[in-house]
């Protein structure tokens, strides 16, 4: 074949082996560091994490960051402790690590339960939670199961940190309050024993992000739901608290028809789409279904039923 015979590359389209520009590349080895830089570069910077949406989104052209500030090697942000009443995660936790957490397991099971579905186990070894979360995708996987278990997050920056009520973080499809200049560097959730969780999910094929996915938080005594806390993905510009359907649940005999008419309140609380994934019209029917399931699933769990 001769040269110009070659076809030429499209780098416009998704080519997916190259990044088609140049930008500058950091590796701090600290949080200071880290945060140093992201004060100097601000919104022309972009956290590296795993990579598993960045570098898609780069190879793309839907972001083209002039500085990136690969974090992976900040091993301090990589942990999953018990601290008393509360467990903690760092943000650069890879997901494969909280899937082999015993204490996630006991104590937040439907991140347990979301982290199992997510990816491949080669996606798993190298997607971060802190990624998942600041990416902010309706569909974020890790958003129900820590929604319904009132997590908090905390950003740094040099001005030091804050922290928030993960339902005041996300603000759309790949929005969130998050400053240039911050950093998510954990993620704290309260142990709980007085009730259990579970999350479901439902997509086309196993590696594929959720058609739709809930998770749910159950308190029961004497066979009525005391607290329950919903939380729903891609049904919605974000992940999102169905706070009508619980307090209508509260009350409840689990085991009743009122339950299943309660969730139907689902419906007025989300505002599926149209895509490649679904119709809006299955999200919907769908949505229910998954709460029902993963009620079912808490509850087990909460008898001292063993669940997945
Ligand atoms: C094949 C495949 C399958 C997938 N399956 C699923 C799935 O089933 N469910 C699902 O929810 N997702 C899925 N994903 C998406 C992705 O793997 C996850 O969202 C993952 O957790 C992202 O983490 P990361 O560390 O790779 O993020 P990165 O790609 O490194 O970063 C994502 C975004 O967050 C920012 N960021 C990262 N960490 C921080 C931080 N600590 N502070 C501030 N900003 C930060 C980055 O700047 C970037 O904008 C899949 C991706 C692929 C390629």
């Amino acid at each position: 074949m001769v040269v110009s015979e070659i076809p030429a590359i499209n780098i416009t389209a998704r080519n997916t082996r190259i990044i088609p520009f140049e930008y500058e590349y950091y590796e701090p080895r600290s949080l200071k560091e880290a945060l140093e830089l992201l004060d100097r570069y601000g919104d022309q910077a972009r956290i590296l994490a795993g990579g598993t949406d960045l570098l898609v989104k780069m190879k793309a052209r839907l972001v083209e960051p002039r500085v990136v500030i690969n974090v992976k090697k900040i091993d301090n942000l990589r942990y999953i402790v018990e601290d008393g009443e509360q467990v903690r995660i760092g943000a650069l936790t890879r997901l494969r690590d909280i899937e082999n957490s015993e204490l996630v397991k006991k104590y937040i099971p439907a991140l347990h339960d979301a982290v199992k579905s997510m990816g491949s186990i080669q996606i798993r070894n190298m997607a971060t939670i802190g990624g998942n979360l600041c990416n902010a995708s309706p569909a974020a996987d890790t958003a129900p199961p820590l929604l319904v278990h009132n997590a908090k997050i905390v950003l740094s920056s040099v001005g030091g940190d804050r922290v928030l009520p993960l339902t005041e973080f996300f603000k759309g499809p790949g929005l969130t309050v998050l400053k240039p200049s911050e950093l998510l560097r954990e993620i704290i959730v309260e142990k709980t024993n007085a009730g259990s969780s579970a999350f479901k999910k439902v997509s086309r094929v196993a590696v594929d992000l959720a058609i739709a996915s809930a998770a749910i938080y159950v308190e029961v005594e004497d066979g009525f739901i005391r607290n329950a806390r919903i939380a729903l993905g891609s049904v919605a510009p974000k992940p999102l608290r169905a706070v009508k359907t619980e307090s209508l649940l509260r009350g409840l005999r689990i085991d009743s028809r009122e339950v299943l008419n309660a969730l139907k309140t689902i419906d007025e609380e989300i505002s599926p789409i149209t895509d490649v994934r679904s119709t809006a019209e299955y999200r919907r029917y769908v949505s229910k279904v998954l709460v029902l399931d993963a009620l079912e699933v808490a509850y087990t769990r909460l008898k001292g039923g063993v669940h997945g």
